[in-house]
């Protein structure tokens, strides 16, 4: 399909390749395709060959590089831990799809780090940023900064909140079992 100035279109639809069209202002590419992220009415500038989307409802809070977002570890796994986006930091508006967001080992703090599992946690509260938009419900995060990280540690023996013992060190108040995390310098407790 090959989308025409006017056209309305929704998340998700195509509206060509970028082959011949440079992907803008509310749009992903994905493949080579270029797809909008938002509902809205198509604009083609001919001219410099961009396609963007004038959204339907003024403008949405959608995902974009830079942004800044919270959510819980739903995997750990190898190279990459998943994180389920709740919403974006001080934004109170819905997204207008659920995303999910991968932070790759490289991403999670500076320096080097042996295993993922001793950055993040199933069920642990995480501040994170995007760098890259990958499609319509994926995002890449980095967790490097140190405002960013596990803001809420979950521990992995008994699920109680654990607390904050150094840098990169939380203890259970519970069980008394003690983990690593790439901690924010905001950490809840
Ligand atoms: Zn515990």
């Amino acid at each position: 399909m090959k989308a025409k100035s006017g056209d309305f279109v929704l998340p998700g639809d195509e509206l060509g390749v970028t082959e011949e069209f440079i992907p803008s202002e509310w749009t992903y590419e994905e493949e080579g395709k270029i797809k909008s992220l938002v509902v809205g009415t198509v604009s083609i500038d001919e001219k410099n060959k961009k396609i963007s989307i004038v959204p339907k409802t003024g403008t949405p809070p959608v995902l974009e590089p830079g942004k800044v977002v919270v959510g819980e570890i739903s995997d750990v796994r190898g190279q990459r831990a998943s994180l389920k986006i709740d919403k974006i930091k001080d934004d109170e508006r819905e997204l207008v799809t659920s995303f999910m967001g991968g932070i790759h080992i490289s991403q999670a703090q500076k320096g080097y780090l042996a295993k993922l599992t001793e950055a993040f946690r199933i069920g642990d509260l995480v501040q994170a940023k995007v760098t890259k938009v990958m499609g319509l419900d994926t995002v890449d995060l980095t967790t490097a900064d140190e405002e960013l990280g596990v803001l809420k540690a979950m521990c992995t023996k008994c699920r109680h909140f654990m607390e904050k013992r150094s840098n990169n060190e939380v203890v259970c108040p519970n069980c008394e079992r003690r983990e690593r995390r790439k901690l924010s310098v905001n950490y809840e407790g």
